[in-house]
């Protein structure tokens, strides 16, 4: 599996799995659990979860499927904006580690910007540290202007990721945001890769994929990962969607079929607000 590093020189897989909806439905139990685990074997260890993510009953499912392999997995979960206090980040987290099963969050992420100062913020994420309860802590749905903000309080150094949208629709980033993020040493983790699967309905990417003898999926998320700083996401409660995303990861895309894409979904001609789902 292809990687992505992080600022302290750590390497994570550069295609991870999404969680949001997972254990939102009891009759899917067992496939949940059997895609995480395939997609663990396929290499994609890094698991992105959060506290919203069916109020706990995401971070409860992937606590299940890893149970008997925390060790080989990268954790990640996410603190809500209003939670995010000093003491409320404290025991967001323990909160999270307890459904997770375990005891130490691979990295920590404050899910999007908020009231509480950002300083505070850092502060309950560098004494989660200090206590060995997360390795690492990162943000999400931040733009530019945010990370400059975080970068004048002091936490540009620390801070391991930026989530944000990030797909063939969703391009907004490629003004600035995902430049700024590589020249500081920031990897994106790009969220709802495949836009929650409508991307994967567009007439112009079928065809395509279908002419590189790719899946729609396969195109879509080699795309997203075609620049060394970002990590894909998807999130696939089913093995077999496991199987031909994890397949992407090893596919480079030419300068033609770039941009044959750039045709079929224009990148961004000016500034505009990072969009957020
Ligand atoms: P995705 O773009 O990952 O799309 C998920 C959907 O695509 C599911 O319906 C899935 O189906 C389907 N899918 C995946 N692979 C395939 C495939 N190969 N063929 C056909 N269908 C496929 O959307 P998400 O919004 O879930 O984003 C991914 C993750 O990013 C989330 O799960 C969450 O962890 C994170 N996220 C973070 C946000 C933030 O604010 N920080 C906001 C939104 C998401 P199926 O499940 O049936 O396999």
């Amino acid at each position: 599996m292809k990687t992505v590093t992080l600022p302290g020189g750590e390497k994570v897989s550069a295609m991870g799995q999404g969680t949001w909806y997972v254990g939102d439905d009891p009759a899917l139990r067992n496939q949940e659990i059997a895609a995480i685990n395939r997609g663990i074997d396929l290499g994609m260890t890094l698991i992105d979860t959060a506290e919203m993510y069916g109020d706990g009953r995401s971070e409860r499912r992937v606590g299940e499927a890893i149970a008997t392999r925390r060790d080989e997995v990268f954790l990640v979960s996410k603190v809500l904006p209003y939670h995010a206090s000093l003491k409320g980040t404290v025991s967001a987290c323990e909160a999270s580690l307890k459904r997770l099963g375990t005891d130490c969050l691979d990295l920590y992420l404050l899910h999007w910007p908020g009231s509480v100062p950002l300083e505070e913020t850092v502060e309950a994420f560098e004494r989660l540290q200090q206590a060995g309860k997360i390795r690492h802590w990162g943000v999400s749905n931040f733009d530019v202007e945010d990370m400059e903000t975080l970068v004048a309080t002091g936490g540009g150094d620390a801070v391991a990721v930026n989530q944000v949208l990030y797909n063939l629709t969703r391009r907004g980033i490629e003004w600035d945001l995902l430049d700024w993020c590589q020249e500081e040493g920031v990897p994106v983790m790009a969220y709802s890769p495949v836009e929650q699967a409508r991307l994967l309905r567009e007439a112009g990417l079928f065809r395509l994929a279908g002419d590189l003898d790719l899946t729609p999926a396969q195109l879509a998320l080699a795309w997203v990962m075609r620049r060394s700083h970002v990590i894909a996401i998807p999130k696939a409660a089913r093995p077999d969607h496991v199987e031909e995303n994890a397949k992407a990861a090893e596919i480079s895309l030419s300068e033609e079929t770039l941009a044959m894409l750039d045709r079929i979904f224009a990148p961004p001609n000016g500034p505009e607000a990072l969009e957020m789902l």
